[in-house]
């Protein structure tokens, strides 16, 4: 009894639970039952991976037109998750104009004829376009189909034996279907085994999924959670005391050593694969990766691919195993390891597309590898952006899944090469590519904010973000670092911001915001040094503390900053840019504020003799000088506002009328136009300019630089 039971409790922590609520459900039309149970299956990442899997519903529906009553296919349409989508996701068709392109069906090659066709087919002009899979729930002649990717089925399905694995878990409720790409070749074998199979409640699709229908959505929906349930369970049965990736053989090391060696080879290997699109990485050291990674097995499962073709179009065919050797070597010398075990997957690479072309097919795209897995170190992923990098990921995680299901009951196959192939380079593949929007100008950009939380800081975070670019924030300031990550995570999302606090007068807590950018998004692009405090005395009133906290923050803090950024920037290889928020003060002596000048002073040189060490390695530094910033600004909610006013006699509330009316355009100066001037020089629009300085003051002659 004491053995079984925390059995059972581990079996059923396993399976998927019914979420279906009568009461929600109640008064829904059916669309939007669709919906209800669209969402509620892809909100499980358990049942079908992100983006993958699709839903479907034959309706009754008023046609505009003729007033009468018409059949219209409701089915998931290109793009999207199911999770999240909402009714506009779903394409519709008229039921029997989509059934009459039967005809223009002429063998397994039709499909790029077919799809086009399908807009014709469209329901009261709504704009959502079908999907490639589309017959695959038109042909088939069941009111409610549900086609989910669960790891689970997958495992099944990805066996050598997969045909008997089905019969024996489900006898004949549940039919099985040879590999068949998805198309309208797929689709008639569908309707073939449905009308020769009536009590059929599903099918698995070898090495790819399964197909599940009923008569009502919430039959529907109870029916893909059983079959799914039924696979789990039966799995984690037989998989019972099994090794299916071999002996455990590189144990994990240590959390922060996984990131150290993380922090040391992602840069080298972004600026390895970033020649013609600048990527972002994404690093995870799960359970689940740790044990695949340090498995006997590794090498072989990895070269035999991936299955589902949802999982090798976001992972590539294979991953590249890098092999690292704790116990001699420092994560500095594996890093400068990779370079030729790169080079050699390109060459796998290119000769897999040189086996596999066919005459018309598209050019060899980006031969570098997605995911790179490390022996007791984990799996890194890159891509041109953060949650694409994140989301191939999960998909390999969702491979291993069902490597480690397919090798324990049987012998885990990957897709043939060829078909992976095809689908890769399928035409419609290619189409959907080349439809992608345009990037924005800083997609693929990592940038690193010191002073992050601050007015300056935040407002070149949002400016940058709005370009596309990742940013991590760094502050000294917890609180304040915390509240501006979470404000931007709600605005940006979680994938694209990340906060590092650091002290920038600290070398060590500066080393290791740097290493935060490594790991967490693969290396650096774009640093903006930016932290900073004011202060104004008269310098006979001076204190040496004061004097030396100017120079710590705003000189030395300048400095660790920027060689930690040179570091990185020349690991990658691939240039940079750095920008320092100076001041008008660095250029126009100041009454009363001797010891921030001075410091801004000495930033500015510093950028000047950065900028003449960093050219032959493509890393630009250029300087941004605010003047007179007030709303937003810390500062200036400080002592340094009163001593100002003081200053030039007058009150605090008064002080932004006298700076504009200082200024020679009589504008005041906001944090979103300084982010404007560092936004500039963070792209390629300013790929020229090193060694520059853009006043945003307003206007201010004593300033000028020449
Ligand atoms: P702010 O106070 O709003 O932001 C500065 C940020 O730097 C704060 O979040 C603070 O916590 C952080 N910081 C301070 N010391 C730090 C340290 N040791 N390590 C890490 N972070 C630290 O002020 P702001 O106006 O946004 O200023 C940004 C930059 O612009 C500063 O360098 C400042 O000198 C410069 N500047 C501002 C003005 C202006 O009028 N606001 C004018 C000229 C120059």
């Amino acid at each position: 009894m004491s053995v079984v039971q925390p059995v059972q409790a581990e079996l059923s922590s396993l399976l998927v639970e019914n979420r279906w609520n009568d009461a929600l459900a109640a008064g829904m039309t059916p669309a939007q039952l669709l919906l209800y149970r669209s969402n509620l299956l892809g909100s499980d990442k358990r049942i079908t991976n992100f983006g993958g899997g699709n839903t479907s519903a034959k309706v009754v529906e008023k046609d505009p037109l003729t007033g009468q009553d018409v059949t219209v296919l409701w089915v998931k349409g290109s793009g999207g998750d199911l999770g999240t989508m909402k009714l506009d996701g779903f394409a519709t068709l008229y039921m029997d104009k989509f059934l009459s392109l039967e005809p223009f069906y002429r063998g397994k090659d039709s499909d790029s004829v077919l799809v086009p066709l399908y807009s014709h087919c469209t329901f009261n002009l709504n704009p959502r376009a079908a999907s490639i899979d589309t017959p695959l729930h038109g042909l088939v002649d069941r009111a409610h189909v549900d086609h989910m990717h669960p790891d689970a089925l997958i495992a099944i399905a990805a066996s050598a034996d997969s045909k008997a694995l089905t019969w024996e878990i489900y006898g004949d409720e549940i039919g099985w279907l040879p590999w068949i790409r998805p198309g309208y070749e797929l689709g008639l074998a569908l309707r073939k085994f449905t009308r020769e199979n009536p009590k059929a409640r599903g099918v698995v699709l070898e090495a790819h999924g399964v197909f599940t229908w009923a008569d009502t959505s919430k039959a529907c929906y109870e029916n893909t959670l059983d079959v799914i349930n039924r696979a789990t369970l039966w799995l984690a049965e037989k998989s019972r005391g099994k090794q299916p990736f071999g002996a455990a053989k590189v144990p994990a090391l240590p959390v922060e050593k996984r990131r150290e060696v993380a922090a040391a080879i992602m840069p080298r290997i972004r600026g390895l694969i970033s020649g013609t699109t600048r990527k972002v990485g994404h690093f995870d050291d799960s359970a689940a990766v740790l044990e695949f990674v340090g498995s006997e097995k590794l090498q072989a499962l990895a070269d035999l691919g991936t299955s589902c073709p949802d999982h090798f179009l976001r992972t590539k065919i294979w991953p590249l195993v890098l092999p690292f050797d704790a116990a001699n070597e420092s994560a500095e010398q594996f890093a400068r390891r990779v370079q030729p075990a790169i080079e050699q997957y390109r060459e796998r690479y290119a000769a897999y597309y040189e086996r596999c072309k066919r005459p018309g097919s598209p050019k060899m795209r980006d031969p570098n590898a997605v995911v790179y897995l490390v022996p007791g170190v984990g799996m890194i992923t890159f891509a041109a952006d953060k949650a694409t990098a994140r989301i191939a990921g999960e998909f390999y995680v969702n491979a291993i899944n069902v490597m480690r299901g397919a090798a324990a009951v049987s012998t885990y196959r990957g897709l043939p090469e060829q078909e992976a192939f095809d689908i890769e380079y399928w035409d419609l593949e290619e189409a959907k590519l080349q439809r992608m929007p345009k990037p924005k100008p800083l997609a693929g950009r990592v940038a690193l904010i010191t002073g992050g939380a601050g007015g300056i800081g935040l407002a070149t975070a949002r400016r940058l973000m709005d370009e596309g670019a990742c940013v991590v924030l760094c502050d000294i300031d917890h609180d304040a670092l915390s509240e501006a990550e979470a404000e931007l995570k709600r605005q940006y999302g979680n994938d694209v911001v990340a906060s590092s606090w650091v002290d920038v007068t600290r070398e060590d807590a500066v080393v290791a915001s740097f290493r935060d950018s490594a790991w967490k998004f693969g290396g650096l692009d774009i640093c903006i040094s930016n932290a900073g405090i004011a202060s104004a005395s008269p310098v006979d009133q001076t204190s040496l503390a004061t004097w030396q906290k100017n120079m710590d923050i705003l000189s030395t803090g300048y400095f660790l900053v920027s060689r930690q950024a040179f570091q990185l920037l020349k690991t990658q290889n691939i240039g940079g840019s750095i920008v320092f928020i100076g001041s008008k003060n660095a250029l126009a002596a100041s009454p009363g504020a001797a010891a921030y000048c001075t410091a801004k002073a000495a930033e500015l040189h510093l950028a000047r003799c950065l900028a003449l060490e960093g050219a032959p390695a493509g890393i630009r530094v250029n300087v941004v000088n605010p003047d007179a910033v007030l709303r937003g600004s810390r500062i200036w909610q400080g002592e340094w506002a009163q001593q100002r006013a003081e200053q030039y006699k007058t009150s605090t509330d008064e002080l932004e009328s006298i700076y504009r009316e200082r200024s020679l355009l009589k504008r005041s100066v906001f944090p979103e136009d300084v982010a404007e001037a560092v936004a500039f020089f963070a792209s390629e629009r300013a790929s020229k300019s090193t060694g520059n300085i853009i006043n945003v003051d307003a206007g201010n002659a004593a300033a000028f630089t020449r």
